[in-house]
Parts: C-alpha cells; sequence; structure tokens
C-alpha cells in the first residue's frame, strides 16, 4: 500500500522556538524535506537524521530550483511511499505559494495537509511591541505585499490607502523594502504622510533590528537605516507603540548571536 504523503508546513518567522508543536513533529517524521528560502537552519534541524534535505531557495546567490521541478519531486517522492515535508517561511498559505502547490498536489491526487507557522507580520509585530489591532486605534487589520508594485497590474493601491485611513485598517506590508520609494508614493494617495510606520528586519532572529518613522519618510529611513529585506512594514497608528519598544528579542536568541 503506497502511504505516501506531502506536508505543506509552516516554519515561522525564524527563531525555532515559535514553530507549532505539530510542526516540529512533522519535520521529524519527513524522508524528504524540500526547504525555502528564509527558513532558519534552526528549524531544519529538527529533521531526523535519515531525513534527505533538499534547499531549494535562492539564499547565497544560488539559483533557486524551479517551481516545476520542486512540485515533480514532492509528486514522485509521495508516489513512492515517502512522507514529504515542504518547509515554507512563516505560514505557508500567506505569500507562500502554498495555495498553488496544494492545488497542484491534490490535482496529482496526493494526500496533502497543512501546518500552521506564525506569519511574519504578526511577528514583527509582537517583537517589537506593536499590538496590529489595539481597539483604540484599529479597526483590523490588511495583510498586502509590495512586492512588482512597480508596474504590475492589480494592486489598487489608493483604494488600500483609502481603506486604511478610513476604515482604520492597520496595514502589513510584505517584500516592500526593496520599492519604498513606488510604495511610499502609492500609499499617500490615502493616507497622510504623519501616519506612524514601523519597519522590522529580520524578525524574531538574533539579527532583528527595527526602526520608527512615519510614512512621508520611509524610503528615506529605509536607505538612511540600511533596512533590507527580509522585513515587514506595519503602518498605522498602532506603530506609535513600537516607539516605546527597546529590547523584546529573547535574551536566549541575543547570546545565540555572540
Ligand atoms: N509565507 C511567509 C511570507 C513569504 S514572503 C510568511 O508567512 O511570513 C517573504 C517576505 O516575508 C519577506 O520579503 C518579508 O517581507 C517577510 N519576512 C519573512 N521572514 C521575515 C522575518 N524574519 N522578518 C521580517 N520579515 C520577514
Amino acid at each position: 500500500m503506497n502511504t505516501g504523503k506531502v506536508t505543506l508546513v509552516g516554519a515561522g518567522p525564524g527563531d525555532p522556538d515559535l514553530l507549532t508543536i505539530k510542526a516540529a513533529k512533522a519535520i521529524a517524521s519527513a524522508d524528504l524535506l524540500l526547504v525555502d528560502d528564509l527558513v532558519s537552519e534552526a528549524v531544519v534541524a529538527f529533521a531526523s537524521g535519515t531525513a534527505r534535505i533538499v534547499h531549494v531557495g535562492k539564499r547565497g546567490g544560488c539559483k533557486s530550483t524551479p517551481q516545476a521541478f520542486i512540485l515533480k519531486m514532492m509528486v514522485a517522492a509521495a508516489r513512492n511511499g515517502e512522507h514529504v515535508v515542504r518547509l515554507k517561511g512563516g505560514d505557508p498559505f500567506i505569500f507562500g505559494r502554498g495555495g498553488e502547490e496544494l492545488e497542484h498536489l491534490q490535482q496529482a491526487g496526493i494526500l496533502v495537509t497543512v501546518v500552521n507557522g506564525i506569519t511574519a507580520g504578526l511577528a514583527a509585530a509582537t517583537a517589537i511591541g506593536v499590538p496590529l489591532t489595539h481597539r483604540a486605534h484599529a479597526h483590523g487589520v490588511l495583510f498586502v505585499t509590495g512586492h512588482g508594485q512597480t508596474g504590475a497590474p492589480g494592486t489598487d493601491w489608493a483604494a488600500l490607502a483609502t481603506a486604511a485611513h478610513r476604515g482604520r485598517l492597520t496595514m502589513v506590508i510584505y517584500m516592500g523594502v526593496r520599492n519604498a520609494p513606488e510604495l511610499q508614493d502609492a500609499l499617500l494617495q490615502g493616507l497622510p504622510a504623519a501616519t506612524p510606520l514601523a519597519i522590522v528586519q529580520d524578525a524574531s532572529l538574533p539579527t532583528q533590528r527595527h526602526i520608527v518613522t512615519m510614512l512621508g519618510q520611509m524610503a528615506w529611513a529605509v536607505t538612511a537605516h540600511a533596512i533590507s529585506s527580509p522585513a515587514i512594514m506595519v503602518v498605522g497608528e498602532v506603530s506609535r507603540a513600537a516607539t516605546l519598544a527597546q529590547d523584546y528579542a529573547s535574551p536566549d536568541s541575543r547570546k545565540a548571536a555572540r
């Protein structure tokens, strides 16, 4: 009997202590682990000694493995009776292509389950003491991608920014730092320049750092403080709380960095 299956697992933002128990168990039982960019080695370390581990991300200047090839590998291994764990940063269903992979695997008749991870947007805000939906300041939260908004169709930034302003919604932007100047202009179509903004790089990792500024200074601040990917931007009144946040990284992870 073929008992092969695929588990799409959220590896969280980096700190292995933020992994769910379900994720840790899935990783430990994997025969084949396909590891994305931004998944920390401390998380991969939960794998068994006999598991085959394949890094399919593009960190370190290497080319990333084509998506079609990753899908093929997963299908072939699962049909061969193996437990395949696809490890993705944060949560598999938040900007992680988890949806596409799930569809493909289901169409191929493979048994698939998904395990949540703590998405970077949540981890970043909490790491600097920002409550995303503080009742006094926000009625909700939008998770938005800032990637490819230059010339790419799709994102109606004026509508998003206006909704965030009028509806008092916190905006959490992923993949935004590379396009900071364009993003700033786009958001200013609906939000005031004085809107508080926090940017968190390497959330939950020993290298975590953050800045607090305002929307009108976004691009300048990214350059001036040399903020680079991976980073999360939190736009909205709730970000004011970050000015008081000094150091929320755990003492253990600080020690590990030395
Ligand atoms: N599925 C992931 C997101 C993948 S998109 C999740 O749920 O978190 C990749 C983007 O996530 C990065 O460009 C960055 O904006 C964000 N990101 C991932 N890890 C991060 C971290 N440790 N700190 C800050 N941002 C992070």
